[in-house]
């Protein structure tokens, strides 16, 4: 039996048209509704000859009411039984296997998840007289990312610590980027982005802090990069426990094509699993990370690979250490040293732009010899190769995972709808724009769920 939950009021500053308009929909909808899906004929023997048989009331939602006290909603499973093999039916009624409450009660609880903490979705559907705990809808977002590997796997057979998962297939019903272009009456550029982003693990900075108190580990300063965390044995440097998000992004289509989270670290194995839903690109641009290096068609993003040429780069890194050493001047230098740090600092941004500029050049010339139908007839790329595209995405999806999750389950389940909350919109910015996804309009929380 179900433990009662802690009584709860809403809030008096709640309006009462928010706080009456869900509950009375809900009852009026749902409380005491037959629910019969009974196929005509039995299960186990395939005969006719069945009759009703009484009704199972699962319990479909827990309303707050006025006083503070809670309401019951249930529905009615119509049952059935076999006059010849005895042999029993249980209408499934509006509810998703697994999951406590009925499914429309779990689809608000999921979308306001979507871009909220748990704690603040539970604290919304207390403002609108529904009771769902914290720990129902973090359920919810586990069984979410279950259910989405079940229906759109980029590799079969993914054990507990992977989620690899097909977003295409979520927001398009299609297997790859191909099948896509297939499907739109008009076609669209078809060029990808990849990029990973490590979001921390709860707890792991404390964790970290600790083993520095106990001296398991200590802080060094090493040149150029700064202050970092060693091993105390073997002086290995040492980061704050994360998983592995790592994403692809179809830029004409506006849409995450495919996402991975694990626990694990990065490899080439992943790499190539995550390009499972591009085949059909025509070409993929990639950060500098070496596990692409297989990947066909790829081009490597400029801004990371400006960045990588600049951490070999003898003048640039020469410019930087100048600037540190001008940041160390003694106090009675201070006022002189200011003037300097600042002239420095710019030379050392201009170097960098100028850097850039070369990269972004030959990436141009790279693309205009392999994909020259990316140019138009005055020879102006027509791409996406903007900068930090796939950085922009993957900066707005860390903002909608900002709460740090123990459980790889937890964060794959807050990442896939953080991904297809961001596929799937209206509003670009402050500007009126309906994305791909939307207009196709594949997606519901059931589709996955049910
Ligand atoms: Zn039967």
């Amino acid at each position: 039996m179900m433990q009662e939950p802690n009584p709860k009021q809403v809030p008096a500053y709640v309006p009462e048209l928010a706080r009456t308009a869900f509950t009375l929909t809900i009852s009026q909808m749902y409380d005491g509704r037959v629910y019969d899906d009974f196929p005509g004929r039995c299960q186990h023997c395939g005969s006719g000859n069945c009759v009703k048989n009484g009704h199972d009331d699962p319990l479909f939602a827990k309303l707050i009411s006025p006083k503070g006290n809670f309401v019951d909603v249930r529905v009615l499973l119509q049952k059935y039984i076999c006059r010849d093999c005895g042999g029993t039916y249980t209408s499934q009624g509006p509810f998703y296997k697994g999951a406590m409450y009925g499914g429309p009660i779990v689809d608000i609880a999921l979308s306001l998840a979507m871009e909220h903490p748990a704690y603040a979705a539970e604290r919304m559907l207390t403002n609108f007289g529904i009771q769902v705990s914290t720990d129902a809808i973090l359920d919810y977002v586990r069984l979410f990312a279950e259910r989405a590997k079940q229906l759109a796997p980029l590799v079969p057979a993914q054990g507990d610590g992977l989620y690899a998962i097909n977003m295409l297939k979520i927001l398009f019903g299609v297997d790859n980027a191909r099948e896509l272009n297939e499907k739109l009456p008009s076609q669209v550029s078809l060029e990808s982005l990849t990029d990973e982003t490590y979001p921390r693990k709860k707890g792991a900075v404390k964790k970290i802090m600790d083993e520095i108190l106990e001296g398991k580990k200590r802080v060094v300063h090493r040149g150029t990069k700064g202050d970092m965390v060693v091993n105390g044995d073997d002086g290995k440097t040492s980061f704050p426990e994360s998983f592995t998000l790592a994403l692809s992004y179809l830029l004409g289509a506006d849409a995450y094509a495919s996402l991975i989270c694990t626990s694990g670290s990065f490899n080439q194995m992943l790499a190539d699993t995550l390009f499972k839903a591009l085949e059909g690109t025509s070409f993929n641009m990639t950060d500098g990370s070496f596990n692409y290096s297989q990947v066909k068609d790829h081009v490597l993003d400029p801004v990371h690979k400006t960045r990588n040429e600049l951490k070999h780069d003898k003048k640039f890194q020469e410019m930087r250490e100048e600037v540190k050493e001008a940041k160390e001047a003694k106090p009675e230098e201070k006022e002189k040293a200011r003037g300097i740090v600042e002239e420095k600092l710019n030379e050392v941004k201009k170097y960098a732009r100028a850097r850039y500029q070369e990269v972004l050049g030959s990436t141009l010339e790279e693309l205009r010899k392999g994909h020259p139908e990316y140019f138009d007839k005055d020879g102006d790329f027509d791409g996406h190769v903007t900068s930090n595209c796939a950085e922009g995405g993957n900066w707005r999806l860390k903002y909608a995972v900002r709460v740090a999750h123990q459980r790889t389950d937890t964060a794959a389940g807050k990442s896939i709808l953080a991904a297809i909350k961001d596929s799937v919109f209206t509003v670009r910015g402050v500007k009126v724009r309906e994305s791909l996804a939307n207009m196709m309009g594949l997606f519901s929380f059931g589709m996955v769920m049910g």
